[in-house]
């Protein structure tokens, strides 16, 4: 480990997106003084303010950084998430869910749930997978509650939920949690970045920032939260940037708020288009919409008037075009500079993984917390352990776009004749012989999602696995009918989303 000379204590975010105030929330929750953060943002910059659907991890997110659930979904306006509903991808015309959550339950028996639904539906007694997922279930009539961990043998103990909140109100209220616990935030755009040039271990570190009133914000720790602007790991310290646009290659969006429709769905859609897709996100105030393409195979015009007119309700202010690259910076980590959120990378939207891969990022930050010293190879873990994450969310991404049967459009045939990621192709292969699901990262999507979306964009496979023929027909039935049996109960006394909302995390009027 370089000694220092003395420890690192100030810590100075620039940025203030949901990158920045994710980050100063989960420091300052773990971080007491003499430690000292601070955060520089430009109004006038702005932030990018379109992450408003999450992933179930987001609520050890809230655990780490101490945001209170019913209290941050109030001030953000905040619904319930129980999954995706995904429109038009294998085919036009088909749909498919991807919930949270399980899909049917871990038995006493050999094999995943998943063998034994493979073969009754192979004998025409299996119902449709969202049958045995209470999430999938629970979505498709708009209900929800809160899981109860009590009930120990009940599909409700372990029911997976995230949230859609409002960007900009979201940022706001983890500012407010942020300064109560003492994070001081400087307004003003930063115009240098000075380094050190003192010889010694600090040779090059971030020594300062210079804000546009002249003053210095001076640190030891700098955390690039700056988004696609990408201030010090990339315009200071050139750490690059690897490109994936040839697996994903929509690169702009539209992105536009609508008027509140009724009932409050508990769920995202995502509806594909000719060159690209739509999303939907309910709010209690208004409708999040935004249309996510290619421009090499669509106009901006045409890709505008497309979102407008598949909107479920009137647009509530003009559309607002986004630009992005898709890739990850080739060290997230790099001297003394940390980049979190875009300036670290980008992979689309599709499955809502951008707050998550906020939230691991400045969760390994702390976990390795230089308190003392820069170790090269705490360092190099980060940027090993930031890959796999990356490049694990890029390939599920992948998947959506590859394994279409779609022969409307140059954009999808393309899509599904690209060479796809090696560890993508081995998943598929896998899945395609024997319905077996490749081991999968802890953290992130598991197997029942890998199974939703690649049965729901219609990959078959071929057999199943001998052991799922142990147990008799009449017996598997039994015991797949209890399971669809117990989730419609469960769903049946469930409250409808929006009363649970209205009782549990009303917003005050927009
Ligand atoms: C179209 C689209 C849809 C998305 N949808 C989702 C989603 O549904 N779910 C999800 O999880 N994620 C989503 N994301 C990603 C998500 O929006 C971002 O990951 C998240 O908002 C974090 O952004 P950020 O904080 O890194 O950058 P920004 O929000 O851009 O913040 C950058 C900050 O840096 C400041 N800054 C920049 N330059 C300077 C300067 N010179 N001086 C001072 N301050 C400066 C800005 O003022 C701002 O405060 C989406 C992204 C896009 C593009």
């Amino acid at each position: 480990m370089e000694n220092m000379g003395k420890p690192l204590q100030r810590v100075v975010i620039v940025g203030g997106g949901a990158a920045g105030w994710m980050s100063a929330a989960a420091l300052s929750a773990v971080l007491k003084p003499p430690y000292e953060i601070r955060l520089v943002e430009s109004e006038e910059i702005g932030i990018i303010g379109v992450g408003e659907a999450t992933i179930p991890p987001i609520r050890m997110f809230n655990g780490l950084a101490r945001i209170d659930e019913a209290g941050f979904l109030k001030a953000t306006q905040g619904t319930f998430k129980l999954g995706i509903e995904f429109v038009n991808w294998g085919r036009v015309g088909e749909r498919y869910f991807h919930g949270f959550g399980d899909v049917g339950k871990e038995a006493m028996w050999p094999v995943d749930f998943s063998q034994y639904w493979l073969r009754m539906r192979a004998l025409g007694r299996a119902l449709p997978l969202d049958a045995y997922a209470i999430s999938n279930t629970a979505a498709k009539s708009n209900k929800f509650m809160l899981p109860q961990p009590n009930m120990q043998n009940s599909p409700m103990a372990a029911l997976g939920y995230a949230y859609h909140f409002d960007a900009g109100l979201y940022a706001r209220h983890l500012r407010a949690v942020s300064e109560a616990r003492g994070v001081r935030r400087t307004e003003g755009k930063v115009v240098r970045v000075l380094l050190n040039e003192e010889p010694g271990p600090r040779l090059g570190h971030v020594r300062a920032v210079q804000m546009q009133s002249g003053e210095l914000v001076e640190g030891d720790l700098f955390l690039d939260c700056s988004g696609f602007a990408s201030l010090l790991i990339e315009k200071t310290l050139d750490t690059g940037y690897e490109d994936w646009s040839h697996w994903l290659p929509c690169d702009r969006a539209w992105a536009v708020p609508s008027e509140r429709t009724n009932p409050l769905v508990p769920y995202t859609r995502a509806t594909a288009h000719k060159a690209g897709w739509q999303w939907r996100i309910p709010l209690q105030h208004r409708v999040g919409n935004g249309h996510v393409y290619s421009s090499a195979h669509m106009s901006d015009d045409e890709a505008a008037a497309i979102l407008l007119k598949n909107l479920d309700a009137p647009a509530l202010a003009e559309p607002r075009l986004v630009k992005f690259r898709t890739g990850m910076r080739k060290q997230a980590w790099s001297r003394n500079v940390v980049a979190i959120g875009m300036s670290a990378g980008f992979v689309e939207p599709l499955e809502s993984t951008a707050l998550h891969l906020i939230q691991m990022g400045v969760a390994k930050l702390i976990e390795a917390f230089p308190h003392s010293g820069f170790d090269p190879v705490e360092i190099e873990e980060y940027n090993r352990a930031s890959r796999v994450r990356y490049e694990y969310v890029r390939d599920f991404i992948v998947l959506h776009y590859h394994l279409n049967q779609r022969d409307d459009t140059e954009f999808w045939r393309a899509c599904a004749a690209m060479s796809v990621p090696e560890a993508l192709r081995y998943r598929m292969k896998l899945y395609a012989a024997s319905g077996r699901l490749a081991d999968v990262h802890a953290d992130l999507f598991r197997e029942p999602s890998w199974l939703e979306v690649m049965e729901g964009q219609n990959l078959r496979p071929r057999g199943w696995l001998a052991l799922a023929d142990l147990q008799s027909v009449e017996d598997t039935a039994r015991y797949m009918r209890g399971i669809s049996d117990t989730i419609a109960t469960c769903v049946a006394a469930m409250p409808a989303h929006e009363e649970f909302v209205r009782q549990y995390c009303p917003a005050a009027q927009a």
